[in-house]
């Protein structure tokens, strides 16, 4: 049987207002915010405000609106930092990798030569987070 969903996880926090985030987009189901152990300049996060732990539990009606917003944000970052290409990552279930139980699409601009930092590795600056996430709202914004 699959896991329970916790609310106690860290981006129903995050989505509750209870602990903070560099918020660059949110509509009535979606909200992404920087990714705080980036593995790359302008990792974005992209997650529906509807509690799932992650693909394998989700209502399938999310998942529309979800890969909406991934596709903006993928062409925002992409904007905002110049770069070259974008990956999508997303785990489901630990031995996959997934370390937060609430269904979430990585985005992260890509630059040739350069590779991926480790996943859930070193904490950003707040002020690196903060420029970045203005550049991604200024190129969403149009
Ligand atoms: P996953 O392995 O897909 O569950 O990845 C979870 C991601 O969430 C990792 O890339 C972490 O760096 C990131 N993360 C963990 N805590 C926070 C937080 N408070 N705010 C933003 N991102 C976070």
């Amino acid at each position: 049987m699959a896991e329970a969903y916790d609310p106690g996880n860290i981006f129903a926090k995050i989505l509750r207002g209870e602990i903070p985030s560099h918020r660059v987009y949110e509509d009535d189901a979606v909200v992404a915010f920087m990714d705080v152990m980036p593995q790359g300049t302008g990792h974005t996060l992209v997650v529906p405000k509807a509690p799932s732990r992650n693909m394998l539990d989700a209502d399938p009606a999310t998942l529309g609106p979800l890969f909406a917003v991934v596709q903006k944000v993928a062409v925002a970052v992409k904007k905002a930092f110049n770069a070259d290409g974008v990956t999508l990552m997303q785990f489901n279930e630990p031995a996959s990798g997934q370390t937060v139980y609430h269904l979430h699409v990585h985005v992260i601009p890509r630059f040739e030569d350069v590779p991926l930092k480790p996943h859930s590795g070193q904490m950003e600056k707040p002020e690196a987070l903060a420029e970045n996430a203005g550049k991604i709202r200024a190129a969403l914004a149009g």
